[in-house]
């Protein structure tokens, strides 16, 4: 057996042993959460280097600017379509289901510790340049990163016989933070173990969180329909007829990025796996994953986007506010800006879902009603978010054709 398979079966046994142990021992198991913590940990310590020798390197290798231009062009634009897409399958599926009919409202607050984190969409746009880079990369802020990376990048390639040196030790640095990927892979299987027991654990196990849930649980199944149709449908015909990649082989090449997605609700530590699965075991070039994949941790949310949607419509419905063409219209603009605006960490969504819930005039309270559950639905809209990545890498690859294939 090859020493992938050997290492996707570990890691699907992991996750299958992390969910019946929490589900069933509940309680108890939040005493491995350290162990969790380590291998986020270990993901989280490759993001900077990783994300700033891969956006360079991205630059470098496209080699002519008018080719960054145009493939800037694509990804930003399958980010938006898709992203695009994924809302109105929210607010159909929201509308269809009505999940807010008869749901009974309690005293709901608005939490307090949202109340320091209202975004508006200047913020979004401010949040692109840093007056201090290695205050941007203390902070794990990885946008103006990414801003701060191509421009640099892409000077260096101007400079001739003198940026050489800089591109050549980015290319070490980038290589070398690759390699350590492979290394904090054999750790996966315990650390998706731990991260998925203990957090089920500390939900009270599986009668706490059918609890949580079944109070709201029609909201909860119109999110997952509505994210199955655009996981299991929607991207794999974008990938079969845009990319044209068989569907199940690249699926399952993506394997241990969605589960590591499902298993950290994290976008952003999981980047260093899905640039792993993307170039090595899909063989996306390694230009393409590197100018794909962080942008798309951090700016491309389908599952995040539909369930912005979905959770501001339900809100609107629970609290029986009428919400005409023009509102939905407008959710569907901002349910989009949020999700660009959400970082690629868990519950994320949460936060900028204020954005969605201001433009409309809803109660921020609101947020209330589908707090208990969010956590375990961020798993399932992370892995979405991964997987929209994962296919427009490959599409990125297929429409931007570029000297394939002359690794360094
Ligand atoms: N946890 C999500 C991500 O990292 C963001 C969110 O929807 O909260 O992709």
């Amino acid at each position: 057996m090859s020493r992938e398979r050997l290492l996707l079966g570990f890691l699907l046994t992991g996750i299958l042993a992390g969910g019946l142990c929490g589900w069933l021992i509940g309680e108890p198991m939040s005493a491995w959460a350290w162990v969790g913590t380590l291998f986020l940990n270990a993901l989280k310590m490759l993001i900077v280097p990783l994300i700033v020798s891969s956006m360079i390197m991205a630059v470098a290798e496209m080699g002519d600017v008018r080719r960054l231009g145009r493939a800037g062009g694509l990804v930003i634009g399958y980010y938006l379509m898709t992203t695009a897409i994924a809302v109105l399958i929210g607010i159909v599926m929201v509308n269809i289901l009505q999940p807010g009919g008869g749901v009974s409202l309690g005293a709901e607050q608005f939490p307090e510790s949202f109340a320091d984190k209202q975004k508006g969409i200047q913020d979004i746009v401010l949040s692109l340049v840093s007056p201090n880079i290695v205050a941007a990369a203390a902070r794990m802020d990885i946008l103006p990163l990414i801003v701060f990376s191509l421009a640099f990048g892409g000077i260096v390639t101007t400079l001739g016989e003198r940026g050489r040196p800089v591109i050549r030790f980015f290319d070490g640095v980038n290589a070398a933070i690759m390699k350590m990927v492979h290394l904090i892979m054999w750790m996966a299987p315990l650390g998706v173990f731990a991260l998925v027991a203990s957090r089920l654990g500390e939900a009270g196990g599986g009668s706490g969180i059918t609890t949580e849930i079944l109070k709201i649980g029609k909201y909860f199944m119109t999110v997952l329909i509505g994210l199955g149709i655009h996981g299991l449908i929607v991207l794999p015909l974008i990938l079969r007829f845009v990319a044209r990649r068989r569907i199940l082989p690249y699926a399952g090449g993506m394997i241990e990025a969605l589960t590591t997605a499902w298993s950290t609700a994290s976008s952003s530590a999981t980047l260093p796996i899905t640039m792993r699965c993307a170039e090595e075991l899909n063989g996306v070039s390694r230009r393409s994953t590197m100018l794909v994949t962080p942008l798309g941790a951090t700016i491309n949310m389908d599952g995040t986007a539909l369930y912005e949607a979905v959770a501001a419509i339900f809100i609107a419905q629970a609290l029986g506010y009428p919400l005409d063409f023009g509102a939905q219209a407008l959710i569907f603009l901002t349910a989009t800006l949020a999700a660009i605006g959400a970082a690629g960490i868990p519950e994320a969504g949460l936060v900028t879902m204020v954005i969605v819930l201001s433009a409309v005039g809803l109660p921020l309270e609101g947020i209330g009603l589908i707090l208990t559950v969010d956590w375990f639905l961020d798993r399932f809209r992370t892995t979405v978010n991964v997987w929209g990545d994962a296919v427009g890498a490959a599409v990125i690859d297929r429409l931007v054709p570029g000297e394939e294939g002359k690794r360094k």
